[in-house]
């Protein structure tokens, strides 16, 4: 069996086409390209077949030793094959494998997502980079606010943090319940009087 079967998390959806390692960033990019063989429609869950075009993405994975592994990750974009769509063209999901519009493998944001609940967004993420897990303090609060929730209890030990939702400019609050370390709310500002309420 070939090494990339077993470090892939799919190979029947992807490929591995080359790889390269830069010693000096210390990193490993692999060139994977997207090989499923059926896209579907986002919005009409409809089959399509016709093919628009082919772009890259740049994703991070779960690091190799102390290199960095990023893929350059090439799919496709579809013409919706139903006329009455209002989604004419739509990039083909790799659901399990990589989240739309993430910037990093379903695996590491898995990883990353146990941290941050376990330990919050400033410990979990410098955790995350003793592990070698390129991240921020609010690049994890962001995946934590994207978990998924269960039905909110009032908490006995609540824990307040700020993340930033724009690109450091714009700060909102998130509240995690200090006993289970879920997050439960997310607030659109920093200021005490939205807390109180
Ligand atoms: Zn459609």
């Amino acid at each position: 069996m070939q090494i990339e079967r077993s470090l892939l998390p799919n190979s029947s959806l992807l490929r591995l086409e080359n790889w390269q390692i830069d010693f000096m960033a210390t990193q490993i990019i692999l060139n994977v390209i997207s090989t499923q063989a059926l896209a579907y429609c986002p919005l009409c869950h409809q089959v399509a077949h016709r093919i628009h075009s082919h772009y890259q993405r740049t994703l991070a994975d779960l690091p190799w030793g102390e290199y960095e592994v990023l893929w350059q990750l090439q799919v496709r974009k579809f013409f919706c094959s139903n006329p009455d769509c209002q989604r004419q063209i739509f990039t083909e999901r790799l659901a399990d494998i990589v989240a739309p519009w993430a910037r990093k493998t379903a695996r590491m944001a898995q990883r990353q997502t146990s941290i941050g609940l376990a330990l919050g967004g400033i410990a979990g993420a410098r955790l995350s980079q003793t592990l070698g897990y390129t991240t921020s303090r609010h690049s994890l609060l962001r995946l934590l606010v994207s978990f998924p929730k269960e039905r909110v209890k009032t908490p006995t030990i609540l824990g307040v943090d700020d993340w930033a939702y724009r690109k450091g400019r714009n700060y909102g609050t998130i509240l995690v319940n200090l006993e289970t370390h879920q997050p439960i709310a997310l607030l659109s500002d920093r200021e005490s009087e939205t807390l109180t309420k």
